[in-house]
């Protein structure tokens, strides 16, 4: 297994979740068929409000809020090989505990994967940190310093996105599950950054308006890298994804995209929810 490590140059590019207490989250600018089915959009802001409150509330109650929490993960990720300076102080700057429900921010900082709802979940931060150093590594994003325009697919809680708003230029992030999608909107708010894009549609299709991408990353994995994304990648760039092999488990697969082919390598077994197609919500 090889992982280039270009400890280098990458800027702490954007984001401003960084701090300890970011700001409220900011609801919504109202959408064509939002989610929450049975809720108006007044209520949803008092959910919304509980909820932010609750997370406030555990995370000041266990002390999640200090910095120290961070840099103990960071410490952690570093004792299990990760090196890259940046990808180490993107995870020292996303309060974690933010992205997921209150009941498990106790939890949080831990190298554990936790349920985000509808069936999903956050990677666990080890995973997360290693295919941000795989993408680092592509030839586009070692040369320029920093991911450069990215595409994710699967947004989840967002927590991923927040990550790569610090290592990339700007950041598309698709989700096909509309509760999902509404929901990092929300949590992703105080980071007013213009140029972190959530999209909610199938992320089997990418996303073409923001094409060529140097750098992309699936958190979901099916039998086969679509084809879209490969046609997406810039030449130079770099796809990480899980890929589900026949009869066996899931594997990390790392594509380059050359000026006149594209070459595949294959890492270690992972475990992620499923690519699927369509949409939802
Ligand atoms: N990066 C996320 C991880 C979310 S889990 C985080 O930090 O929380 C993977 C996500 O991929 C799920 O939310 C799931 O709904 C989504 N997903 C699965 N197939 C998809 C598809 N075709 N298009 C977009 N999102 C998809």
């Amino acid at each position: 297994m090889t992982a280039e490590r270009p400890a280098r140059r990458f800027p702490l590019a954007l984001g401003r979740l960084g701090g300890a207490t970011p700001a409220k989250a900011k609801s919504p600018a109202p959408r064509s068929g939002d989610a929450g089915p049975a809720m108006s959009r007044p209520q949803r802001h008092v959910a919304t409000a509980h909820a932010d409150a609750g997370r406030r509330a555990a995370a000041v109650g266990l002390g999640l809020d200090s910095a120290d929490v961070r840099a103990r993960m960071v410490e952690r990720l570093r004792g299990e090989g990760v090196t890259h300076p940046l990808v180490l102080a993107a995870f020292a700057a996303v309060p974690r505990h933010l992205f997921v429900d209150p009941g498990l921010a106790a939890q949080a900082y831990e190298d554990t994967s936790l349920p985000i709802g509808h069936g999903q979940t956050i990677s666990k931060p080890s995973v997360v940190a290693r295919m941000l150093e795989l993408l680092c590594g592509g030839a586009r994003a070692g040369e320029a310093g920093n991911l450069g325009a990215v595409l994710e697919i699967g947004t989840g809680c967002g927590y991923q996105a927040a990550l790569l708003c610090r290592l990339g230029k700007r950041v598309v992030s698709v989700e096909r599950l509309r509760a999902l999608h509404d929901r990092a909107r929300e949590l992703l708010a105080p980071m007013r950054d213009s140029r972190l894009r959530l999209v909610f549609d199938d992320g089997m299709r990418g996303h073409p308006p923001g094409a060529p991408y140097d750098s992309i990353i699936a958190a979901a994995g099916g039998r086969e890298i679509p084809q879209a994304w490969l046609d997406q990648l810039a030449v130079g760039g770099r796809l990480v994804s899980p890929v589900q092999q026949a009869g066996a488990g899931q594997v990390l697969v790392v594509v380059d995209r050359h000026a006149d082919r594209y070459t595949r390598t294959v890492h270690e077994a992972v475990k992620f929810v499923p690519l699927k197609s369509g949409l939802a919500g």
